[in-house]
Protein backbone atom coordinates (compact mmCIF):
# COMPACT_ATOMS: atom_id res chain seq x y z
CA UNK A 1 0.00 0.00 0.00
CA UNK A 2 1.29 3.15 -1.03
CA UNK A 3 2.71 5.58 2.10
CA UNK A 4 2.85 9.06 2.30
CA UNK A 5 4.33 11.29 4.77
CA UNK A 6 3.26 15.30 5.88
CA UNK A 7 3.92 16.96 8.98
CA UNK A 8 0.02 17.40 9.05
CA UNK A 9 -2.92 16.06 7.79
CA UNK A 10 -6.09 17.55 7.84
CA UNK A 11 -9.41 15.15 7.22
CA UNK A 12 -11.85 17.21 5.36
CA UNK A 13 -11.31 20.23 3.13
CA UNK A 14 -14.10 22.55 2.89
CA UNK A 15 -14.46 25.99 4.65
CA UNK A 16 -12.73 25.24 8.02
CA UNK A 17 -10.13 22.47 6.72
CA UNK A 18 -8.71 24.92 3.75
CA UNK A 19 -8.64 27.86 6.34
CA UNK A 20 -6.19 25.45 8.17
CA UNK A 21 -4.44 24.62 5.33
CA UNK A 22 -3.86 28.24 4.65
CA UNK A 23 -3.07 29.48 8.38
CA UNK A 24 -0.53 26.68 8.22
CA UNK A 25 1.23 27.99 5.13
CA UNK A 26 1.77 31.18 6.68
CA UNK A 27 3.85 29.72 9.23
CA UNK A 28 5.52 27.55 6.71
CA UNK A 29 4.23 23.86 7.44
CA UNK A 30 3.17 21.59 4.51
CA UNK A 31 -0.44 20.21 5.49
CA UNK A 32 -2.13 17.59 3.22
CA UNK A 33 -6.04 18.22 3.14
CA UNK A 34 -8.19 14.91 1.98
CA UNK A 35 -11.77 15.84 1.01
CA UNK A 36 -14.50 13.50 -0.01
CA UNK A 37 -15.96 15.47 -2.43
CA UNK A 38 -15.00 16.12 -5.56
CA UNK A 39 -13.83 19.98 -5.71
CA UNK A 40 -14.83 22.83 -3.34
CA UNK A 41 -18.30 23.87 -2.15
CA UNK A 42 -20.93 23.72 -4.53
CA UNK A 43 -24.05 25.33 -2.14
CA UNK A 44 -23.76 28.61 -0.65
CA UNK A 45 -24.00 27.65 2.82
CA UNK A 46 -22.03 30.06 4.97
CA UNK A 47 -21.68 33.31 3.93
CA UNK A 48 -21.48 36.17 6.49
CA UNK A 49 -17.62 36.85 7.62
CA UNK A 50 -17.40 38.42 10.50
CA UNK A 51 -14.44 41.13 11.08
CA UNK A 52 -12.24 38.87 12.98
CA UNK A 53 -12.52 36.41 10.30
CA UNK A 54 -11.66 39.55 7.88
CA UNK A 55 -8.83 40.22 9.70
CA UNK A 56 -7.14 37.07 9.17
CA UNK A 57 -7.88 36.82 5.88
CA UNK A 58 -6.50 40.12 5.14
CA UNK A 59 -3.31 38.79 6.91
CA UNK A 60 -3.44 35.94 3.95
CA UNK A 61 -3.70 38.21 1.33
CA UNK A 62 -6.74 37.71 0.93
CA UNK A 63 -9.24 40.94 2.41
CA UNK A 64 -8.93 42.45 -1.25
CA UNK A 65 -10.38 39.77 -3.27
CA UNK A 66 -12.79 38.77 -1.20
CA UNK A 67 -14.42 42.21 -0.62
CA UNK A 68 -14.56 42.61 -4.54
CA UNK A 69 -16.32 39.22 -4.97
CA UNK A 70 -18.74 40.25 -2.17
CA UNK A 71 -20.05 43.59 -4.16
CA UNK A 72 -20.38 41.25 -6.78
CA UNK A 73 -22.68 38.84 -5.24
CA UNK A 74 -24.76 40.25 -2.13
CA UNK A 75 -25.79 44.20 -1.35
CA UNK A 76 -23.03 45.85 0.40
CA UNK A 77 -23.82 46.10 4.04
CA UNK A 78 -27.31 44.74 4.01
CA UNK A 79 -29.78 44.39 6.69
CA UNK A 80 -31.06 41.15 8.67
CA UNK A 81 -34.95 41.74 9.27
CA UNK A 82 -38.12 39.63 9.56
CA UNK A 83 -41.09 39.42 7.82
CA UNK A 84 -44.21 37.54 7.05
CA UNK A 85 -43.89 37.31 3.82
CA UNK A 86 -40.93 39.18 1.67
CA UNK A 87 -44.05 40.88 -0.06
CA UNK A 88 -45.76 42.07 2.93
CA UNK A 89 -42.72 43.76 4.25
CA UNK A 90 -41.34 43.65 7.68
CA UNK A 91 -42.14 43.19 11.28
CA UNK A 92 -39.12 43.64 12.47
CA UNK A 93 -35.62 44.84 11.93
CA UNK A 94 -32.39 43.27 13.76
CA UNK A 95 -29.81 44.72 11.71
CA UNK A 96 -30.37 47.65 10.17
CA UNK A 97 -26.76 47.85 8.18
CA UNK A 98 -24.18 45.42 8.81
CA UNK A 99 -21.48 47.71 9.55
CA UNK A 100 -23.44 50.31 11.29
CA UNK A 101 -21.47 50.95 14.69
CA UNK A 102 -18.77 48.51 14.16
CA UNK A 103 -15.91 50.65 11.66
CA UNK A 104 -13.54 51.78 14.13
CA UNK A 105 -13.02 48.25 15.72
CA UNK A 106 -11.26 46.72 12.90
CA UNK A 107 -9.75 47.47 9.84
CA UNK A 108 -12.39 44.94 8.69
CA UNK A 109 -15.57 45.06 7.68
CA UNK A 110 -18.44 42.22 7.89
CA UNK A 111 -18.78 40.55 4.81
CA UNK A 112 -21.24 38.14 2.75
CA UNK A 113 -19.58 35.90 0.60
CA UNK A 114 -21.05 32.26 0.15
CA UNK A 115 -18.74 29.41 1.07
CA UNK A 116 -19.14 28.12 -2.84
CA UNK A 117 -17.53 31.66 -3.60
CA UNK A 118 -15.15 31.63 -1.16
CA UNK A 119 -13.37 28.42 -1.12
CA UNK A 120 -11.57 28.63 -4.74
CA UNK A 121 -10.15 31.83 -3.01
CA UNK A 122 -8.72 29.99 0.29
CA UNK A 123 -7.56 27.17 -1.87
CA UNK A 124 -5.52 28.77 -4.43
CA UNK A 125 -3.75 30.91 -1.54
CA UNK A 126 -3.19 28.14 0.52
CA UNK A 127 -2.04 25.94 -2.92
CA UNK A 128 0.43 29.21 -2.98
CA UNK A 129 1.91 28.64 0.77
CA UNK A 130 2.99 24.66 0.23
CA UNK A 131 -0.51 23.12 1.15
CA UNK A 132 -1.87 20.00 -0.71
CA UNK A 133 -5.66 19.07 -1.90
CA UNK A 134 -6.61 15.59 -2.58
CA UNK A 135 -10.31 15.68 -3.58
CA UNK A 136 -12.68 12.88 -3.72
CA UNK A 137 -10.68 10.68 -1.39
CA UNK A 138 -12.05 9.20 1.62
CA UNK A 139 -10.51 9.20 5.51
CA UNK A 140 -11.18 5.88 6.41
CA UNK A 141 -9.79 5.79 9.86
CA UNK A 142 -7.24 8.00 11.95
CA UNK A 143 -5.28 6.14 14.50
CA UNK A 144 -3.16 8.61 17.00
CA UNK A 145 0.24 7.62 19.07
CA UNK A 146 2.38 9.11 21.03
CA UNK A 147 5.04 9.45 18.30
CA UNK A 148 2.40 10.27 15.39
CA UNK A 149 -1.10 9.63 13.97
CA UNK A 150 -1.82 7.22 10.66
CA UNK A 151 -4.69 7.64 8.88
CA UNK A 152 -6.17 5.01 6.32
CA UNK A 153 -7.68 6.83 2.98
CA UNK A 154 -9.83 5.67 0.14
CA UNK A 155 -9.72 6.80 -3.61
CA UNK A 156 -13.47 7.40 -4.36
CA UNK A 157 -12.79 6.58 -7.92
CA UNK A 158 -10.07 4.30 -8.05
CA UNK A 159 -10.92 1.95 -4.93
CA UNK A 160 -7.15 2.64 -4.37
CA UNK A 161 -6.27 2.31 -0.41
CA UNK A 162 -3.36 4.58 0.91
CA UNK A 163 -1.50 5.37 4.28
CA UNK A 164 -0.29 8.81 5.66
CA UNK A 165 1.71 9.10 8.58
CA UNK A 166 1.60 12.85 9.82
CA UNK A 167 3.14 14.38 12.88
CA UNK A 168 -0.26 15.88 13.98
CA UNK A 169 -4.30 15.33 12.08
CA UNK A 170 -6.97 17.85 12.20
CA UNK A 171 -10.18 16.75 11.69
CA UNK A 172 -12.25 19.37 10.01
CA UNK A 173 -14.85 16.73 8.55
CA UNK A 174 -17.98 18.47 9.63
CA UNK A 175 -20.74 17.85 11.81
CA UNK A 176 -21.32 14.25 11.62
CA UNK A 177 -17.41 13.70 12.31
CA UNK A 178 -16.31 10.37 11.40
CA UNK A 179 -12.99 10.98 13.17
CA UNK A 180 -14.92 12.29 16.02
CA UNK A 181 -16.69 9.15 16.40
CA UNK A 182 -14.15 6.81 16.24
CA UNK A 183 -11.84 9.03 18.70
CA UNK A 184 -14.65 8.28 21.23
CA UNK A 185 -15.37 12.41 21.89
CA UNK A 186 -19.29 12.89 22.48
CA UNK A 187 -21.07 15.73 21.83
CA UNK A 188 -22.92 17.54 24.58
CA UNK A 189 -25.70 20.95 24.60
CA UNK A 190 -29.08 20.83 22.95
CA UNK A 191 -29.22 17.95 20.74
CA UNK A 192 -31.30 18.10 17.45
CA UNK A 193 -34.68 20.55 17.78
CA UNK A 194 -35.42 20.60 14.12
CA UNK A 195 -34.99 18.36 11.16
CA UNK A 196 -34.20 21.41 8.40
CA UNK A 197 -33.93 21.97 4.95
CA UNK A 198 -32.25 24.01 3.09
CA UNK A 199 -34.76 25.21 -0.68
CA UNK A 200 -32.14 26.28 -3.45
CA UNK A 201 -34.17 27.68 -5.91
CA UNK A 202 -34.33 30.43 -9.01
CA UNK A 203 -37.29 32.86 -9.39
CA UNK A 204 -37.39 36.38 -10.68
CA UNK A 205 -37.46 38.78 -7.16
CA UNK A 206 -36.36 41.85 -8.70
CA UNK A 207 -39.42 43.92 -7.91
CA UNK A 208 -40.06 42.46 -4.57
CA UNK A 209 -35.99 43.14 -3.67
CA UNK A 210 -34.68 46.00 -6.22
CA UNK A 211 -35.72 48.74 -3.48
CA UNK A 212 -34.36 46.87 -0.52
CA UNK A 213 -31.62 46.55 1.42
CA UNK A 214 -31.39 43.13 2.64
CA UNK A 215 -29.37 40.52 3.26
CA UNK A 216 -30.79 38.01 5.57
CA UNK A 217 -34.51 37.75 6.11
CA UNK A 218 -36.02 35.37 8.82
CA UNK A 219 -39.75 34.52 8.36
CA UNK A 220 -42.25 33.65 10.78
CA UNK A 221 -45.66 32.80 8.73
CA UNK A 222 -48.29 31.31 10.45
CA UNK A 223 -47.60 27.91 7.96
CA UNK A 224 -43.69 27.87 8.41
CA UNK A 225 -40.57 29.93 10.44
CA UNK A 226 -36.49 30.00 8.88
CA UNK A 227 -34.89 32.68 6.71
CA UNK A 228 -34.27 33.76 3.31
CA UNK A 229 -30.67 34.78 2.19
CA UNK A 230 -30.18 36.82 -1.36
CA UNK A 231 -27.61 36.84 -3.89
CA UNK A 232 -27.63 40.06 -6.64
CA UNK A 233 -28.62 40.43 -9.81
CA UNK A 234 -32.01 38.94 -7.07
CA UNK A 235 -32.50 35.97 -9.57
CA UNK A 236 -31.64 33.24 -6.94
CA UNK A 237 -32.02 32.93 -3.33
CA UNK A 238 -32.02 30.14 -0.57
CA UNK A 239 -34.99 29.52 1.99
CA UNK A 240 -34.29 27.72 5.25
CA UNK A 241 -37.40 26.55 6.49
CA UNK A 242 -36.90 24.76 10.29
CA UNK A 243 -40.40 24.18 11.38
CA UNK A 244 -43.59 24.03 9.64
CA UNK A 245 -47.50 24.36 10.97
CA UNK A 246 -49.04 26.02 14.08
CA UNK A 247 -45.95 28.22 15.76
CA UNK A 248 -46.80 27.10 19.12
CA UNK A 249 -47.10 23.25 18.69
CA UNK A 250 -44.86 23.75 15.52
CA UNK A 251 -43.63 20.57 13.29
CA UNK A 252 -39.67 20.04 13.55
CA UNK A 253 -39.25 17.41 11.12
CA UNK A 254 -39.26 19.30 7.88
CA UNK A 255 -36.83 17.28 6.22
CA UNK A 256 -38.42 13.50 6.12
CA UNK A 257 -40.19 13.00 2.93
CA UNK A 258 -39.69 16.61 1.50
CA UNK A 259 -41.44 16.46 -1.60
CA UNK A 260 -40.42 19.08 -5.04
CA UNK A 261 -44.18 20.29 -4.68
CA UNK A 262 -43.75 20.91 -0.98
CA UNK A 263 -40.95 23.09 -1.45
CA UNK A 264 -42.60 24.67 -4.25
CA UNK A 265 -45.34 25.28 -1.62
CA UNK A 266 -42.76 26.57 1.30
CA UNK A 267 -41.23 29.27 -1.57
CA UNK A 268 -44.58 30.95 -2.51
CA UNK A 269 -45.77 30.85 0.98
CA UNK A 270 -42.41 32.56 2.50
CA UNK A 271 -42.83 34.91 -0.94
CA UNK A 272 -45.62 35.81 -0.60
CA UNK A 273 -46.30 35.88 -4.42
CA UNK A 274 -47.34 33.61 -7.21
CA UNK A 275 -44.29 33.81 -9.22
CA UNK A 276 -42.35 31.16 -11.08
CA UNK A 277 -40.36 29.68 -9.06
CA UNK A 278 -37.65 26.44 -10.05
CA UNK A 279 -36.26 24.61 -7.26
CA UNK A 280 -32.39 23.55 -8.06
CA UNK A 281 -31.55 21.38 -5.03
CA UNK A 282 -32.43 20.57 -1.50
CA UNK A 283 -30.09 20.06 1.55
CA UNK A 284 -30.98 18.15 4.57
CA UNK A 285 -29.71 19.14 7.81
CA UNK A 286 -29.92 19.11 11.76
CA UNK A 287 -30.34 22.22 13.53
CA UNK A 288 -28.79 21.39 16.78
CA UNK A 289 -26.25 23.73 19.29
CA UNK A 290 -23.78 20.98 20.61
CA UNK A 291 -20.28 21.34 21.47
CA UNK A 292 -17.64 18.04 22.14
CA UNK A 293 -16.47 16.98 25.43
CA UNK A 294 -13.05 17.63 24.58
CA UNK A 295 -11.00 19.32 21.40
CA UNK A 296 -8.20 17.22 21.43
CA UNK A 297 -7.42 13.16 21.51
CA UNK A 298 -4.02 12.23 21.40
CA UNK A 299 -2.51 14.09 18.27
CA UNK A 300 -5.42 14.54 16.62
CA UNK A 301 -7.44 17.80 17.21
CA UNK A 302 -10.89 18.95 16.28
CA UNK A 303 -11.65 21.87 14.65
CA UNK A 304 -15.05 23.67 13.09
CA UNK A 305 -18.09 21.77 13.03
CA UNK A 306 -16.70 18.37 14.30
CA UNK A 307 -15.65 20.67 17.41
CA UNK A 308 -19.16 22.51 17.76
CA UNK A 309 -21.98 22.86 15.85
CA UNK A 310 -24.65 25.80 15.78
CA UNK A 311 -27.83 26.79 14.01
CA UNK A 312 -27.34 29.73 11.40
CA UNK A 313 -29.11 32.02 13.40
CA UNK A 314 -26.11 34.69 13.76
CA UNK A 315 -23.71 33.35 11.31
CA UNK A 316 -21.38 31.73 13.67
CA UNK A 317 -20.76 28.49 12.68
CA UNK A 318 -18.33 29.17 9.83
CA UNK A 319 -16.37 32.12 11.49
CA UNK A 320 -16.12 29.89 14.82
CA UNK A 321 -14.37 27.44 12.58
CA UNK A 322 -12.03 29.72 10.84
CA UNK A 323 -10.85 31.03 14.28
CA UNK A 324 -10.26 27.15 15.42
CA UNK A 325 -7.85 26.92 12.74
CA UNK A 326 -6.50 30.05 13.34
CA UNK A 327 -5.44 29.24 16.83
CA UNK A 328 -4.13 25.63 16.23
CA UNK A 329 -2.12 26.72 13.33
CA UNK A 330 0.66 29.13 15.28
CA UNK A 331 0.65 26.30 17.97
CA UNK A 332 1.60 23.55 15.30
CA UNK A 333 4.12 25.80 13.82
CA UNK A 334 5.98 26.71 16.80
CA UNK A 335 5.90 23.04 18.00
CA UNK A 336 6.95 21.32 15.03
CA UNK A 337 9.79 23.80 14.08
CA UNK A 338 10.87 22.98 17.51
CA UNK A 339 10.02 26.93 19.37
CA UNK A 340 7.83 25.53 21.83
CA UNK A 341 7.32 22.40 23.88
CA UNK A 342 4.25 20.22 23.12
CA UNK A 343 2.29 21.44 25.69
CA UNK A 344 1.58 24.51 24.07
CA UNK A 345 -1.07 22.25 22.17
CA UNK A 346 -2.87 21.87 25.11
CA UNK A 347 -3.71 25.34 25.31
CA UNK A 348 -6.27 24.85 21.94
CA UNK A 349 -8.75 22.91 23.85
CA UNK A 350 -8.18 25.19 26.87
CA UNK A 351 -9.05 28.49 25.08
CA UNK A 352 -11.26 27.67 22.08
CA UNK A 353 -13.66 25.09 23.62
CA UNK A 354 -15.21 28.31 26.08
CA UNK A 355 -15.46 30.02 23.24
CA UNK A 356 -17.31 27.59 21.36
CA UNK A 357 -19.52 26.76 24.24
CA UNK A 358 -20.63 30.81 24.35
CA UNK A 359 -20.99 31.15 20.60
CA UNK A 360 -22.96 27.96 20.55
CA UNK A 361 -25.31 29.00 23.03
CA UNK A 362 -25.58 32.71 21.88
CA UNK A 363 -26.69 30.92 18.21
CA UNK A 364 -29.35 29.10 20.55
CA UNK A 365 -30.69 31.96 21.99
CA UNK A 366 -30.85 34.26 18.57
CA UNK A 367 -32.57 30.68 17.24
CA UNK A 368 -34.96 31.12 19.90
CA UNK A 369 -35.92 34.74 19.78
CA UNK A 370 -36.05 34.67 16.03
CA UNK A 371 -37.27 31.92 14.70
CA UNK A 372 -38.43 29.13 17.50
CA UNK A 373 -41.03 30.99 19.88
CA UNK A 374 -41.92 27.34 20.62
CA UNK A 375 -38.70 26.63 22.33
CA UNK A 376 -38.99 27.96 25.73
CA UNK A 377 -36.51 30.85 26.71
CA UNK A 378 -35.52 28.96 30.26
CA UNK A 379 -32.26 27.41 30.34
CA UNK A 380 -31.61 30.10 27.48
CA UNK A 381 -28.51 32.11 27.70
CA UNK A 382 -29.05 36.31 27.66
CA UNK A 383 -28.41 37.80 24.54
CA UNK A 384 -25.31 39.23 24.44
CA UNK A 385 -24.67 41.90 21.20
CA UNK A 386 -22.69 40.45 18.58
CA UNK A 387 -19.33 42.16 18.81
CA UNK A 388 -18.48 40.70 22.29
CA UNK A 389 -18.60 37.15 20.23
CA UNK A 390 -16.97 37.90 17.29
CA UNK A 391 -14.27 40.29 18.39
CA UNK A 392 -14.48 40.34 22.18
CA UNK A 393 -13.82 36.39 23.74
CA UNK A 394 -11.22 36.14 26.15
CA UNK A 395 -8.77 33.09 26.36
CA UNK A 396 -7.40 32.09 29.59
CA UNK A 397 -4.94 29.50 29.64
CA UNK A 398 -0.84 28.78 30.39
CA UNK A 399 0.02 30.56 27.06
CA UNK A 400 -1.81 34.00 28.46
CA UNK A 401 -0.11 35.56 31.43
CA UNK A 402 -3.61 36.44 32.63
CA UNK A 403 -3.62 40.43 34.55
CA UNK A 404 -4.47 40.69 37.98
CA UNK A 405 -8.19 41.40 39.30
CA UNK A 406 -9.45 39.41 36.01
CA UNK A 407 -12.86 38.54 36.52
CA UNK A 408 -13.24 35.29 34.33
CA UNK A 409 -15.70 35.99 32.22
CA UNK A 410 -15.34 34.80 28.42
CA UNK A 411 -16.51 37.75 26.43
CA UNK A 412 -16.26 41.75 26.89
CA UNK A 413 -16.54 44.37 24.27
CA UNK A 414 -14.06 45.46 22.26
CA UNK A 415 -13.62 49.10 22.74
CA UNK A 416 -13.65 48.10 26.67
CA UNK A 417 -10.46 45.32 26.55
CA UNK A 418 -7.90 47.84 26.39
CA UNK A 419 -4.95 45.29 25.86
CA UNK A 420 -6.17 43.04 28.44
CA UNK A 421 -3.94 39.95 28.34
CA UNK A 422 -6.23 36.99 26.98
CA UNK A 423 -8.33 39.42 24.72
CA UNK A 424 -7.27 40.24 20.92
CA UNK A 425 -4.91 42.97 20.71
CA UNK A 426 -7.02 45.99 19.65
CA UNK A 427 -7.21 47.24 15.83
CA UNK A 428 -5.32 50.93 15.91
CA UNK A 429 -4.65 53.05 12.28
CA UNK A 430 -1.17 53.66 12.33
CA UNK A 431 1.04 55.32 9.50
CA UNK A 432 4.79 53.82 8.40
CA UNK A 433 6.49 55.86 6.32
CA UNK A 434 3.69 57.56 5.21
CA UNK A 435 1.86 54.29 4.33
CA UNK A 436 -1.96 54.06 6.72
CA UNK A 437 -1.77 49.95 8.27
CA UNK A 438 -3.31 48.97 11.60
CA UNK A 439 -1.87 47.30 14.34
CA UNK A 440 -3.69 43.89 13.00
CA UNK A 441 -1.15 44.40 10.41
CA UNK A 442 1.90 43.92 12.47
CA UNK A 443 0.70 40.45 13.69
CA UNK A 444 0.90 36.99 12.29
CA UNK A 445 3.93 35.42 12.23
CA UNK A 446 6.00 35.76 15.05
CA UNK A 447 5.65 36.99 19.01
CA UNK A 448 5.43 41.33 18.84
CA UNK A 449 6.71 43.56 21.93
CA UNK A 450 4.25 46.67 20.68
CA UNK A 451 5.30 49.58 23.09
CA UNK A 452 5.02 53.25 23.72
CA UNK A 453 6.61 56.13 22.33
CA UNK A 454 9.38 55.79 25.73
CA UNK A 455 9.08 51.94 25.44
CA UNK A 456 12.58 51.33 23.79
CA UNK A 457 14.53 49.90 27.04
CA UNK A 458 12.12 47.05 26.57
CA UNK A 459 12.36 46.73 22.91
CA UNK A 460 16.31 46.63 23.16
CA UNK A 461 15.53 43.50 26.07
CA UNK A 462 13.22 42.02 23.68
CA UNK A 463 16.74 41.50 21.07
CA UNK A 464 18.15 39.86 23.97
CA UNK A 465 15.27 38.01 25.54
CA UNK A 466 14.79 36.76 21.56
CA UNK A 467 18.16 35.68 21.38
CA UNK A 468 18.15 34.07 24.62
CA UNK A 469 15.06 32.13 24.48
CA UNK A 470 15.56 31.34 20.02
CA UNK A 471 11.84 32.61 20.05
CA UNK A 472 11.54 35.32 17.37
CA UNK A 473 9.92 37.83 19.65
CA UNK A 474 10.06 41.56 17.18
CA UNK A 475 9.80 44.56 19.02
CA UNK A 476 7.77 48.03 17.52
CA UNK A 477 7.93 51.39 19.71
CA UNK A 478 4.89 53.69 18.22
CA UNK A 479 7.43 56.70 16.96
CA UNK A 480 10.75 54.16 16.16
CA UNK A 481 10.75 52.67 12.45
CA UNK A 482 9.08 55.30 11.16
CA UNK A 483 6.02 54.20 12.78
CA UNK A 484 3.29 56.97 13.78
CA UNK A 485 0.52 56.16 15.96
CA UNK A 486 -1.14 59.73 16.75
CA UNK A 487 -0.60 59.26 20.09
CA UNK A 488 -3.42 56.38 20.10
CA UNK A 489 -2.16 53.29 20.92
CA UNK A 490 -1.09 53.73 24.50
CA UNK A 491 -4.22 54.32 25.24
CA UNK A 492 -6.21 51.81 23.26
CA UNK A 493 -3.50 49.03 25.33
CA UNK A 494 -4.27 50.15 28.31
CA UNK A 495 -0.33 51.15 29.05
CA UNK A 496 2.00 54.45 29.88
CA UNK A 497 4.02 55.49 26.96
CA UNK A 498 7.14 53.65 28.77
CA UNK A 499 4.75 50.34 28.95
CA UNK A 500 4.23 47.66 26.54
CA UNK A 501 2.24 44.79 25.54
CA UNK A 502 3.34 41.13 23.99
CA UNK A 503 1.06 39.91 21.22
CA UNK A 504 1.04 36.34 19.96
CA UNK A 505 0.97 35.18 16.64
CA UNK A 506 -2.68 35.14 16.48
CA UNK A 507 -3.10 38.76 17.77
CA UNK A 508 -4.08 38.38 21.61
CA UNK A 509 -2.20 39.79 24.14
CA UNK A 510 -0.71 37.37 25.97
CA UNK A 511 0.79 39.80 28.59
CA UNK A 512 1.18 43.29 29.21
CA UNK A 513 3.27 45.38 31.30
CA UNK A 514 1.28 48.52 32.18
CA UNK A 515 4.24 50.56 33.13
CA UNK A 516 4.35 48.71 36.42
CA UNK A 517 7.88 47.25 36.42
CA UNK A 518 11.68 47.99 35.18
CA UNK A 519 11.90 47.19 31.76
CA UNK A 520 14.25 43.16 32.33
CA UNK A 521 15.36 40.45 29.48
CA UNK A 522 15.05 38.25 32.02
CA UNK A 523 11.35 38.83 32.35
CA UNK A 524 10.60 38.77 29.15
CA UNK A 525 12.63 35.62 28.43
CA UNK A 526 10.08 33.98 31.19
CA UNK A 527 7.40 35.81 29.55
CA UNK A 528 8.27 33.92 26.43
CA UNK A 529 8.53 30.37 27.92
CA UNK A 530 5.13 30.88 29.31
CA UNK A 531 3.22 31.62 26.09
CA UNK A 532 4.95 28.97 24.17
CA UNK A 533 3.89 26.61 27.52
CA UNK A 534 7.15 26.17 29.07
CA UNK A 535 5.91 27.61 31.87
CA UNK A 536 3.03 25.54 32.26
C1 LIG B 1 -28.07 27.39 5.70
C2 LIG B 1 -26.79 27.65 6.44
C3 LIG B 1 -26.29 28.93 6.47
C4 LIG B 1 -25.12 29.20 7.17
N1 LIG B 1 -24.65 30.47 7.19
C5 LIG B 1 -23.51 30.74 7.88
C6 LIG B 1 -22.96 32.05 7.85
O1 LIG B 1 -23.49 32.97 7.22
N2 LIG B 1 -21.79 32.27 8.53
C7 LIG B 1 -21.16 31.26 9.22
O2 LIG B 1 -20.10 31.51 9.83
N3 LIG B 1 -21.66 30.00 9.23
C8 LIG B 1 -22.80 29.71 8.58
N4 LIG B 1 -23.28 28.44 8.55
C9 LIG B 1 -22.51 27.37 9.21
C10 LIG B 1 -21.37 26.92 8.30
O3 LIG B 1 -21.88 26.54 7.06
C11 LIG B 1 -20.60 25.77 8.93
O4 LIG B 1 -20.27 26.10 10.26
C12 LIG B 1 -19.31 25.52 8.14
O5 LIG B 1 -19.62 25.17 6.83
C13 LIG B 1 -18.50 24.41 8.80
O6 LIG B 1 -17.37 24.17 8.04
P1 LIG B 1 -16.50 22.85 8.28
O7 LIG B 1 -15.40 22.92 7.27
O8 LIG B 1 -16.19 22.71 9.72
O9 LIG B 1 -17.48 21.65 7.98
P2 LIG B 1 -18.15 21.24 6.60
O10 LIG B 1 -18.41 22.43 5.77
O11 LIG B 1 -19.26 20.33 6.93
O12 LIG B 1 -16.99 20.45 5.88
C14 LIG B 1 -16.56 19.20 6.28
C15 LIG B 1 -15.94 18.55 5.07
O13 LIG B 1 -15.35 17.32 5.46
C16 LIG B 1 -15.58 16.37 4.43
N5 LIG B 1 -15.52 15.04 5.04
C17 LIG B 1 -16.31 14.54 6.03
N6 LIG B 1 -15.92 13.29 6.35
C18 LIG B 1 -14.87 13.00 5.54
C19 LIG B 1 -14.03 11.86 5.41
N7 LIG B 1 -14.19 10.78 6.18
N8 LIG B 1 -13.06 11.89 4.49
C20 LIG B 1 -12.86 13.01 3.72
N9 LIG B 1 -13.62 14.13 3.82
C21 LIG B 1 -14.60 14.11 4.72
C22 LIG B 1 -16.95 16.70 3.90
O14 LIG B 1 -17.11 16.21 2.59
C23 LIG B 1 -16.98 18.21 4.00
O15 LIG B 1 -16.61 18.84 2.79
C24 LIG B 1 -24.45 28.15 7.85
C25 LIG B 1 -24.95 26.85 7.81
C26 LIG B 1 -26.12 26.60 7.12
C27 LIG B 1 -26.65 25.20 7.09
Amino acid sequence: MREIEVPVLICGGSLVGMSAALFLGQHGIRALSVEYHRGTAIHPRAALANQRTIELFRNAGLEQIICQRSAEQFVQNGGIVAVETLRGGTTAEFIADLNEGVRDVSPCERVFLSQNALEPLLKERAVELGAEFRFATEVLSVETDSSGVIARLRDRDSGEESIVRAKYAIAADGAHSRIRQQLGMKMQGHPTFSHSVTIYFRANMRSLLQDKQWAVVYVNHPELRGFFRFEKPFESAFLVVNTSGDAAHPMTDVSTGLTTERALQFVHTALGADIPVTIESVMHWNARADVADRFRSGRVFLAGDSAHVMPPTGGFGGNTGVQDAHNLAWKLGMVLSGQAPEQLLDTYEAERAPVAAFTVEQAYTRYVVRTAPDLKPAGMQPFVQDLNIELGYIYRSPAIVTAAGDAGSVHMHPRESHGRPGTRAPHVWLERNGERLSTIDLFGRNFTLLGGPAAQEWARCAHIASAESKIVLDPICMGSDGIDDHGALPAAYGIEPSGCAIVRPDGFVGWRSTNAEPPSAGRLSSVLAQLTGAGS
